[in-house]
């Protein structure tokens, strides 16, 4: 069996190609490296988790904590250009790095702001971006302090936000008396917006200031399990609309290169080298309300899961996007080939354990069917662990291909 064959662990590397280094080894990190992987990229990530799904296909994994300031100096020594595919990472030692004269994509400043939502939510009023009303508990976990700003915004029901560390519905809490369990960590209050639909918006700046929206998509959400549940491009909404949540998207991007610009200009006084160049993908979740108003909910720095369906169905997709943006590469058109609707698959509500995906010869069957699994190692409860997204001529049509191929596949465990 042996001496017929040689064995090789394949390195390849390209000199004119930018060494890419990702904080974070989840799905989003493993989609850029699949759509990236055409233009010869190359890619390490640092993940707290081995196997991770970014890590089990990125060239370079470095198992490491990403709130650990020297981890993150640890993968910029290999890397010309740093990026975060989640935004719990420690944004100091990304501070440092672009005082070095090194480049942060978005900008370290950026994440900042977004990564802590009352700064958000400030940064947008600043702006004069529509959103939901609020006022900050100023002291955390003391109910006193909760009713007296309750009672400021007009009286219950409203919903609670942790200003850091929420993700995935975790950290938002609605309230609809002053009896309703809060949480007990800094936070603000926010009217409950009277919803009609969530509509978000994913929107691509490149370095030299081009910029780009693609179409408003809609948002469906499990209240199981308080996540995305689906998605929706186009969003049935009509074409006024459309065009006012994508100008709301880009007006959010442009608020936040002139807060990275006023800064910029205080810290060069010392640090001659920071130039942190305001760059990257944003998703913009919005809420439509019962009137017809369209408000701003919240800001990612990075790909969305609003976007997956972006990957068949639109000319460039959000990961490829997010690839040329770091590699200085120019845009992609954002433009529609056609419908699509993506639906997330979690795991099965009593799945705990190695994960065993059924079902998939049948959804496959479906015209328009594709599958994205993203290699987790363990199915807990609810967990995403992969996507399936339907395209098809009409919306009515993709919707229907997609509920079809949803109810073929379970993830269990073994
Ligand atoms: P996360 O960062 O965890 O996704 P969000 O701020 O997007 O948190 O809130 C999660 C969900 O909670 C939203 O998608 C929406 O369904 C609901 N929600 C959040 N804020 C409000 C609000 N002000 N009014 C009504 N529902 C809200």
């Amino acid at each position: 069996m042996s001496g017929r064959t040689k064995k090789i662990r394949q390195k390849f590397e390209v000199n004119s190609v930018k060494r890419i280094g990702l904080l974070g080894g989840g799905q989003l990190g493993r989609m850029t490296i699949e759509e990236a992987r055409p233009l010869l990229a190359h890619i390490s990530v640092l993940t707290p988790d081995y196997p991770s799904p970014a890590g089990l296909i990125a060239d370079e994994v470095y198992v490491g904590d990403l709130d650990d300031y020297n981890a993150v100096m640890e993968l910029a020594e290999d890397t010309d250009v740093l990026s975060y595919e989640i935004e719990h990472v420690n944004t100091a030692a990304l501070h440092d790095l672009e005082c070095s004269g090194r480049n942060v994509i978005p900008p370290s400043f950026v994440l900042g702001l977004i990564k802590d939502k009352m700064l958000q939510k400030k940064m947008l009023d600043r702006a004069g971006i529509p959103t939901a009303a609020w006022r900050e508990v100023p002291e955390a976990g003391m109910i006193d302090s909760l009713l007296r700003e309750a009672e400021a915004l007009g009286g219950f029901p409203l919903v609670q936000k942790a200003r850091r560390g929420g993700y995935d519905g975790r950290g938002v809490c609605v309230l609809d008396s002053a009896e309703a369990e809060f949480l007990p960590v800094p936070s603000f209050l926010e009217k409950k917006v009277p919803i009609q639909k969530e509509l978000a918006v994913i929107c691509v700046m490149d370095a030299s200031g081009s910029v780009r929206t693609y179409p408003c998509v809609e948002m469906v959400f499990d209240p199981r399990a308080n996540l995305c549940d689906s998605v929706l491009m186009p969003a049935r909404i009509d074409e006024a609309l459309m065009k006012k949540a994508e100008g709301l998207a880009l007006a959010v991007v442009e608020a936040l290169k002139t807060e990275l610009a006023d800064y910029c200009s205080q810290v060069t006084k010392k640090e001659p080298r920071y130039a942190p160049v305001m760059a990257g993908v944003f998703a913009v979740e919005l809420f439509l309300d019962t009137s017809g108003n369209i408000l701003v909910n919240e800001i990612a720095p990075r790909p969305h899961n609003s976007g997956h369906v972006t990957i068949e169905n639109c000319v460039t997709s959000q990961f490829m996007q997010y690839y040329r943006i770091l590699s200085g590469y120019p845009l992609g058109s954002t433009e529609m080939v056609c419908p699509a609707m993506m639906v997330n698959l979690l795991g099965e509500a009593d799945a705990s354990g190695e994960p065993s995906y059924v079902g998939i010869e049948e959804a496959l069957k479906i015209p328009g069917v594709f599958l994205h699994l993203y290699g987790k190692s363990e199915v807990r409860p609810f967990r995403k662990m992969g996507h399936l997204t339907a395209i098809a001529p009409t919306v009515h049509e993709a919707i229907r291909r997609a509920e079809l191929a949803r109810e073929k596949i379970r993830i269990v465990s073994l």
